[in-house]
């Protein structure tokens, strides 16, 4: 997480319990987020974004696995620069499993899931951005609910996925989705940045949080500290992750 905006602690989940304008968000079904019969393509900037911002929602379509498909843009290689532990090599292939390990956890059957690895530079999307939108136009159809990160995310490479997503799914015809990570992390509990007119929630009960929590603990290389180094994803973003609801932008 290189960018400005993702630094220190970030708002804590506290505050974002005393939100007002997120306490009166609208909720959605599963059932009018992801209609029966319609595909949901998710397109992940990391492999771990598909969890920490919609295991919900992909939890809802097991069963369904035919109508899904991921697509992992970046192996997620530089999530640990400079580390012996965990050098490129190393994550460009562990990264992908703890995605596949994390979908079973939800309750996927992930032997019957198709995927698209992407293959972009983690962490310099944006240089490749117009190439893949052209990827994902070729991925996508019109009658898909096609969900990514929030192109106003905060870190670079969501906001690339996201852009890049918006104008693939905007030329193709299909519904876009996206969802905020890392703005849970700088946004503040009022933030007038937040789309909130476009917002709803997805509620999440103690079984699927269990799952949600479960998953999240399948991104070893993410929920791990190195040394005196903390962990990617502390507790407390952990934490922040797991409201009983997830928010989407429609
Ligand atoms: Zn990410």
């Amino acid at each position: 997480m290189p960018e400005n905006l993702i630094r220190g602690l970030g708002t804590s989940l506290c505050e974002w319990q005393s939100s007002r304008i997120l306490a009166r968000v609208p909720i959605i079904s599963h059932r009018q987020l992801i209609p029966p019969g319609q595909r949901l393509v998710v397109v992940a900037p990391h492999p771990d974004d598909e969890i920490l911002g919609c295991a919900g929602v992909l939890a809802g379509m097991c069963g369904r696995e035919s109508e899904l498909l991921m697509i992992a843009v970046t192996d997620g290689e530089a999530s640990h620069p400079g580390s012996q532990e965990w050098p490129a090599s190393r994550l460009c292939e562990q990264r992908p499993l703890e995605s596949v390990n994390s979908l079973a956890q939800l309750g996927l059957d992930v032997a019957a899931l198709k995927w698209q690895r992407l293959g972009a530079p983690d962490s310099q999307v944006a240089g490749q951005e117009r190439q893949l939108c052209e990827r994902l136009h070729a991925l996508l159809r019109s009658t898909d609910r096609v969900l990514t990160t929030w192109r106003f995310d905060g870190h670079c490479d969501h906001e690339a996925v996201g852009r890049a997503t918006a104008r693939a799914a905007a030329v193709k015809g299909a519904c876009l989705i996206e969802v905020p990570v890392w703005a849970w992390h700088w946004a503040r509990p009022q933030d007038p940045r937040i789309p909130w007119r476009r917002a709803r929630k997805l509620l999440l009960d103690e079984e699927l949080l269990a799952r949600k929590r479960r998953a999240i603990a399948a991104h070893v290389s993410q929920v791990t500290a190195q040394g005196s180094a903390a962990a990617v994803l502390t507790d407390e973003i952990i934490e922040r992750l797991l409201q009983p609801f997830e928010l989407v932008f429609l």
